[in-house]
């Protein structure tokens, strides 16, 4: 084996490798958007017969197999997903409806417990996985601010369990401002090396998923423990959070910023 420095080009490039934006009820973050646009997948939860610790069930996301314009338009597609086939309105249920779901890169900031950023300022990339309601919240935000890369957002968990945000866009942005963060800012730029739609859900072929459908039928049982630790690293990074509240999406627009807003060059702001 030939001797690897600590480069980033030696660095393993996992999902499991990754930072997701979490927070907890009421902290504070103040973040920066890296990416011109979200990506986007319609997923659905599907729940795989075993127990947590707390006695709910544990599952995973999988990427719907609906055809795109029969998505955008119906928003499920039974023929071509067997999870669409199957899947139930509500929270608790085996297969979810399809639901679109987005990962971003971020920018984060180190703060105090009161969301201040601290100085010298320091950066942290993170991924943020989202549902209907916060893309809503940052087209919103977008519409009325412009681009939103380049700007702060400043956030607040208003429920944990669902990752329930307000968002406000920061009167200034503190990178942009200083020399340092700027170049920190570059760097981070340069290793956004994940593949974002596997972070939203595992993506399987018809019959594999077919029979994960047929599997989620709820066994009545005992919790156990081994299940829920195994099944912890894909917590982690939020594959196996709860089914979001996230409305059925119907829109077909997957852009982040909203059209009409001026589009802002990174390298540009970074100076080349
Ligand atoms: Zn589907």
């Amino acid at each position: 084996m030939p001797a690897v420095g600590f480069d980033t080009k030696f660095k393993t490039n996992s999902i499991f490798d990754t930072d997701q934006f979490r927070l907890k009820f009421n902290e504070r973050a103040r973040i920066s958007i890296l990416d011109e646009k979200a990506q986007m997948e319609y997923t659905h939860y599907v729940k795989n017969g075993q127990f947590r610790q707390d006695g709910s069930q544990s599952g995973s996301y999988y990427i719907c197999l609906g055809n795109t314009e029969t998505m955008a338009d119906l928003g499920r597609d039974r023929e071509n997903c067997p999870d669409c086939k199957v899947a139930q309105p509500g929270r608790d249920v085996a297969v979810s409806e399809a639901r679109r779901r987005f990962a971003i890169y971020i920018l984060r900031y180190r703060t105090n417990n009161a969301g201040a950023v601290m100085q010298p300022i320091s950066l942290a990339l993170e991924i943020w996985v989202f549902g209907d309601d916060k893309y809503t919240k940052l087209f919103e935000r977008a519409q009325e601010h412009g681009d939103l890369r380049g700007k702060d957002l400043n956030i607040k968990c208003t429920t944990q369990q669902y990752q329930g945000y307000d968002i406000d866009v920061a009167g200034k942005c503190f990178w942009r401002e200083d020399t340092n963060a700027k170049a920190q800012v570059k760097e981070l730029a340069a290793v956004r090396s994940i593949d974002l739609p596997r972070i939203l859900g595992r993506k399987v072929g018809f019959e594999q998923l077919e029979k994960l459908v047929s599997d989620a039928t709820p066994r009545i049982g005992p919790s156990d423990i081994d299940d829920a630790i195994e099944s912890s690293a894909a917590e982690v990074l939020g594959i196996n959070e709860p089914a979001g509240t996230f409305a059925m999406a119907r829109a077909s627009d997957t852009e982040l910023p909203a059209e009409g807003t001026a589009a802002v060059d990174l390298d540009e702001i970074l100076g080349g």
